[in-house]
């Protein structure tokens, strides 16, 4: 069976740690002179135009794009109803190639899970390998997204999962991070959780009294292994996330298949 990636954190938490992290602008000047012909909005829009087109995407019309210097996410992309597509991407993305680029864009455009499987993804991964840690900490950064927040969600509380799943799989023994729902209903992240803040964020996707219990539980379970395990190493010491060890572990929850099998089917 082919390794089903779920869009937890998003590849921005897998970016290489390793690197000494230079100061931000430092290290946007550095990643300029390395490729000179650096991208700016127009050619970013350009080269999306050409991946909608190529992907028959009808519903594009017109692309916007910009650089923002997020702090986890690599992009964002949506189209308002008059069919212009807004993109943002990370302004590391300003060093990148027209490959990465396109790449990037036909990954946004693909709709389905199963469609993402089939984009060419090579050089644009190879680009979000190699960025340092320090793009995500760039001036400009907002450290949190204000919105997030503990509370209790309208349906469903992340405080009884926790509970539930400590229990059941961490023999109680792990300390509670703080948990939040996200501000939005996020499809792309369904949950992340950050060592630095111990703060544990679950898509407010799942607050809802359609989704089974053992499926927010799984997400819970998910993220908790990621504290739980820490920042994993691969051989070559880049940050591993997913690797063996959490693929393993993270098999042992008890419907893992039927909770995937949920997610998938919500996510397209
Ligand atoms: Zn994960």
């Amino acid at each position: 069976m082919p390794q089903l990636e779920l869009p937890f954190e998003n590849a921005a938490a897998c970016a290489a740690k390793d690197v000494p992290p230079p100061a931000g602008e430092a290290l946007l000047l550095r990643l300029r002179e390395a490729h000179p012909r650096h991208i700016d909005e127009r050619r970013a829009a350009e080269l999306f135009a050409r991946a909608a087109r190529a992907r028959g995407a009808a519903s594009v019309r017109r692309v916007r794009a910009t650089f923002r210097p997020f702090r986890s996410t690599l992009y964002s992309f949506r189209i308002d109803p008059a069919g212009t597509a807004l993109i943002r991407f990370h302004l590391a993305f300003r060093a990148a190639s027209d490959e990465v680029f396109l790449q990037a864009a036909h990954l946004m455009l693909a709709r389905t899970r199963r469609a993402r499987v089939n984009v060419e993804r090579g050089a644009y991964d190879a680009f979000v390998a190699q960025l340092p840690h320090a793009v995500f900490n760039l001036p400009g950064t907002r450290r949190y997204s204000p919105r997030a927040r503990t509370g209790p969600g309208r349906f469903r509380s992340l405080e009884e999962s926790f509970a539930r799943v400590n229990a059941r799989y961490f023999e109680g023994r792990l300390a509670r991070p703080r948990l939040c729902w996200s501000p939005g209903r996020s499809r792309r992240v369904l949950g992340s959780y950050d060592p630095e803040s111990d703060r544990l964020i679950v898509s407010r996707l799942f607050d809802s009294p359609r989704v089974p219990l053992f499926v927010l539980d799984y997400l819970m379970y998910h993220e908790l292994l990621h504290k739980h395990l820490g920042i994993g190493r691969r051989p070559d010491g880049k940050r591993c996330m997913h690797g063996p060890e959490f693929r393993r572990l993270e098999r042992r929850y008890e419907k893992f298949r039927e909770a995937v099998a949920f997610i998938e089917r919500r996510a397209n």
